[in-house]
């Protein structure tokens, strides 16, 4: 074995030592974690946040208003790095200094703006840079890639997807099939395969997702699922999952909303014919931000595949001479039809640029660990509980198949749980009835702050 370290390869921040209960045991993991420098490059929203509008809580007296709260939601909108608010002033600036020249003259030119994400985001999900474009959301996004990549006919015209897809991407998929359904000569209402857990099981196993792919092979059109489930918090074994999809004929696409930013990715090895996610979650760029798309090269070369077209898709070298006929450049920018939004993707930049100075690497090693402390928590917590566990995770128990999220089904009163939570300056997701979602995420999450979740929990008056 090579004993010098690998450059790119972080040391496990955990020490080798049975995880324990103690406060004081949380702290030191923090002092030892590499990355804990990397939480001063965002702003965590005060503990005042956990209880903001809701007009019969407030917090426990322990707890100082202004200071950062438990921000375990970065699964659904992502802490603003503190880099943000000054890169989007300059670009007002240059607005209000150059006007229409700054599309040229900017300090970084709007003309290719969208070129400052490209080498990062390709980076961050496994792609070549021509691979990859930020544009839109996410849900615009799949639909764009699915009139190029959803091609029903009368035999093979169905969509795979999860039973518990976003609903966002369930009404893609549906609406997609109804779009072609008469003109192809297929019934919509038997388009959609959905795929179901076994009786009593909270996840999907990989062995059934392969044989469902096999068995309906010939009628697929479309594989399409979450690299991560927003619910389950399960990430799927998309190689294999995206092999099985390419062998039986059909196309191979990945929603990514959950995985980008939370799991190491390879997307252009994996052979994905596309994919799609949306960076205000993981990837922290804020609210309704610019989204991300992956065209495989072979599929964005293949000038027989149909798509939507604007301007911002004809290869830039003709795009000026204003001509009617479409010229698509061979990467995935051919599927951007407008020019980029710029203040839009202003933090989008900015916060890929932490991605890249950190590295998946160490950041999923410290996930990895993080992650497995909130487990054994949980876990002390349900054997502490006189009456029997109270709380169960449904997210997969095997690291590999997660991202840093756990989805916890609280048995006796959640919504107490909730309120305790909230009390103690914990911001956490909430899913009717009973599913906190608590996403400790590596780039700002402490394991303190894991540490306090799991004391809220422990402490539901
Ligand atoms: C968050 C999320 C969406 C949201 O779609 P937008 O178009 O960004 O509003 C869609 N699909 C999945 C799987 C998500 O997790």
């Amino acid at each position: 074995m090579n004993a010098q370290p690998q450059p790119h390869q972080p040391q496990p921040p955990l020490p080798h030592q049975p995880l324990q209960t103690d406060e004081r045991f949380a702290l030191a993991l923090d002092e030892r974690d590499p990355l804990r420098r990397c939480r001063d490059l965002f702003v965590i929203p005060p503990a005042s946040a956990a209880v903001a509008g809701k007009a019969d809580a407030a917090l426990d007296p322990s707890v100082d208003p202004a200071a950062p709260s438990v921000y375990l939601t970065g699964n659904s909108l992502g802490c603003m790095p503190r880099a943000v608010p000054a890169a989007i002033q300059r670009e007002l600036e240059d607005w209000q200094a150059l006007g229409v020249e700054g599309h040229l003259h900017g300090r970084r030119p709007w003309f290719s703006y969208h070129e400052l994400a490209r080498q990062s985001a390709a980076r961050l999900v496994g792609a070549l840079p021509g691979e990859v474009v930020c544009m839109n959301s996410l849900t615009v996004n799949l639909h764009l890639l699915m009139i190029s990549f959803y091609r029903p006919t009368a035999d093979r015209y169905r969509i795979m997807i999860e039973d518990s897809a976003f609903p966002s991407d369930s009404y893609a998929v549906a609406s997609q099939a109804r779009l072609h359904a008469a003109r192809a000569g297929f019934n919509p209402d038997d388009a959609i395969v959905r795929l179901r857990p076994r009786a009593g099981e909270a996840t999907l196993r990989t062995p059934d997702i392969l044989e469902a792919i096999d068995r309906h092979g010939p009628s697929l059109a479309l594989v399409m699922l979450s690299g991560v489930n927003y619910l389950t918090g399960q990430w799927f074994d998309m190689p294999a999952i995206t092999r099985a999809g390419k062998r039986a004929g059909a196309a191979v696409g990945w929603d990514l909303a959950h995985a980008a930013g939370n799991v190491p990715l390879s997307l252009h090895d994996w052979n994905a014919d596309f994919a799609a996610w949306c960076t205000y979650k993981f990837l922290n760029s804020g609210p309704g931000a610019v989204a991300g798309a992956f065209v495989h090269e072979r599929n964005a070369a293949d000038r027989s595949l149909p798509q939507l077209a604007g301007w911002w898709g004809n290869d830039p070298a003709t795009r000026f001479r204003m001509e009617p006929g479409f010229v698509p450049v061979p990467t995935a920018d051919r599927w951007q039809l407008s020019n980029p939004p710029v203040l839009a993707l202003t933090p989008v930049v900015e916060s890929l640029a932490i991605f890249d100075r950190v590295g998946m690497p160490a950041l999923r090693a410290k996930s990895l660990a993080l992650t497995a402390y909130l487990e054994f928590l949980i876990d002390r917590l349900n054997a502490d509980s006189p009456s029997g566990p109270a709380i169960d995770v449904l997210t997969p128990r095997d690291p590999e198949q997660r991202g840093c999220a756990l989805s916890l089904v609280v048995r006796h009163n959640p919504r107490q749980a909730l309120a305790s939570l909230q009390r103690r300056g914990v911001i956490c997701d909430f899913r009717e009835p009973n599913v906190i979602r608590a996403a400790p995420v590596p780039l700002y999450n402490s394991f303190h702050d894991v540490w306090r979740f799991a004391h809220a929990l422990a402490h539901v008056q």
